[in-house]
């Protein structure tokens, strides 16, 4: 059997392939075998299955319930994504395994794979390449802001700060701090968006990139956007995309044509990984083409025969950021989605899931406070003030919320909106359960006018009731 290696680069932390053939069989030494049966716990089938029914019933998820969290894409994620995931070939996979073996194709087949979901993304975003392992929405973050340093550095620039709206979700300037700029807050207008002024303000010589979310938190899209994209090339800085919810624009607008040179997207938000729980997640991070050279290694690559490789020979990339190649499952269960889907079917989600934000934020803005936005896009965010002032909080509210069996949305944030409460019906949602959603929460607002009191008891429904959460915070015991 004649195995192909690809060079590994000498040096650098990450996968190092074998210079050998890999042994057909392995053998096990006698002193790690079992001398006796290991001693299991014996369980009857109905106490494990009641055990696992038990557990289950405590998780709330949107396999249970609507779950309206904004700007965390709780939609519901189709099952067959998960079955092409459990694929035997898939998960039996050793990352390590040889790229390419003559007369086998061993992993030839999840490089393909790979290779195009990053075409599709390319494809989706108006981007020019992909990188698929970053691991999260955060760590596509991190790479991109990454990206965009090396590219500064090798441009000889000495540009030390990131513009990012106050809106903008609170790991873009985690990111950006981390990747070692200085981070400056633009303020919003008050049509929600960023301040046009104030950024025309700020931006200077010394600005490396702009951080935006388009739609922005509060679910507006910024009609200022190729203005401040143009204005920010012409001074020398890159502008970074947080695609993180995709679902807006699918198939209506691409971050590349307005002139964005970053885009990172979550996986697990808008191409069918169900988003909880920490993970496992994915947040490829899509560059134009004068970025090419920094993205992180191992890149895929299809040679001239066709097959595909890992190269790690990129002179100016900005190495590894994750073990490996990223979540594999989670790329196979977005290949799977956008393949079925098709453009027909990714349009349909974006359509879906502004018609249901806008649908919601039109009745329940006859019981709520709806501070910015006549309309929105996959998101708006409400404000609980008038039922404030009744003592009735956000929080109060969402514990309301949980004993009418619905999740309660996002609260207090974004920062910029008093008593927040942003909600995100998502494209997967019936009118049925809108409905509900909208005479419960219309409940809930004729409660707090006539009964404010009776929210300090709320929710009844679960194991604990109310939690004191000044107790929690002060009796808090970080031992170990
Ligand atoms: C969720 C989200 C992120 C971060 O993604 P994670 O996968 O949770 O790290 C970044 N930006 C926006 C707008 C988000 O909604």
């Amino acid at each position: 059997m004649e195995l192909i290696f690809e060079k590994s680069r000498p040096g650098r932390i990450g996968v190092v392939f074998p210079e050998k053939d890999v042994p057909v069989t392995c053998v096990l030494e006698t002193k790690y075998k079992r001398n006796a049966t290991a001693e299991l716990p014996s369980v009857s089938e109905p106490e494990v299955v009641r055990h696992f029914t038990k557990l289950s019933k405590m998780n709330f998820g949107v396999d249970s319930n609507f779950y309206p969290l904004g700007s965390c894409t709780m939609k519901y994620n189709p099952k067959f994504t998960e079955k092409i995931a459990q694929i035997e070939d898939f998960t039996a996979l050793h990352p390590l395994s040889p790229q390419l073996v003559r007369g086998s194709m061993l992993t030839q087949g999840a490089l393909e794979i790979i290779s195009n979901l990053e075409g599709a993304l390319c494809e989706i975003t108006g981007m020019d390449a992909f990188t698929t392992q970053p691991m999260a929405g955060a760590h596509g973050e991190l790479a991109g802001v990454m990206l965009i340093a090396a590219y500064h550095k090798q441009k000889g620039n000495n540009k030390k700060c990131i513009l990012i709206p106050d809106s903008g979700h609170g790991t873009n300037p985690a990111s950006a701090a981390i990747a070692g700029y200085i981070v400056k807050s633009i303020p919003s207008d008050a049509k929600g968006v960023m301040d046009l002024n104030k950024f025309k303000h700020a931006l200077n010589d010394d600005v490396a990139g702009v951080m935006l979310t388009c739609p922005n938190t509060l679910g507006i899209f910024n009609p200022h956007i190729k203005e401040i994209t143009d204005l920010t090339h012409s001074s020398g800085g890159l502008m970074y995309y947080d695609g993180a919810n995709l679902n807006a624009i699918l198939g209506k607008v691409r971050p590349g044509d307005l002139g964005f040179d970053v885009v990172h997207i979550n996986l697990h938000k808008t191409f069918a990984t169900p988003h909880g729980g920490g993970g496992p997640g994915a947040g490829p991070v899509g560059v134009k083409k004068e970025l090419i050279p920094f993205l992180p290694v191992p890149r895929v690559i299809k040679r001239n025969d066709g097959t595909f490789a890992l190269d790690f020979e990129e002179e100016l990339s900005i190495g590894y950021i994750s073990p490996f190649y990223g979540n594999f499952g989670v790329m196979l269960k977005a290949y799977a989605y956008i393949l079925v889907l098709g453009k027909q079917g990714l349009i349909d989600v974006s359509e879906n899931a502004v018609l249901n934000a806008n649908y919601l934020k039109y009745y329940l803005s006859k019981y709520y406070d709806v501070p910015y936005g006549e309309n929105c896009l996959h998101e708006f965010v409400l404000s609980g003030e008038k039922q404030a002032k009744k003592g009735v909080h956000a929080i109060d509210i969402a514990k309301a919320l949980i004993d009418k069996g619905i999740h309660p949305p996002t609260v207090y944030f974004p920062l910029i909106v008093k008593e927040a409460m942003m909600i995100e019906p998502t494209e997967t949602e019936s009118k049925e359960t809108l409905d509900e959603f909208i005479s419960v929460m219309a409940e809930i607002s004729r409660l707090a006018e006539e009964t404010p009191e009776i929210f300090k008891t709320f929710p009844k429904t679960t194991p604990v009731g109310r939690l004191d959460e000044v107790k929690a915070a002060r009796d808090m015991n970080i031992s170990g």
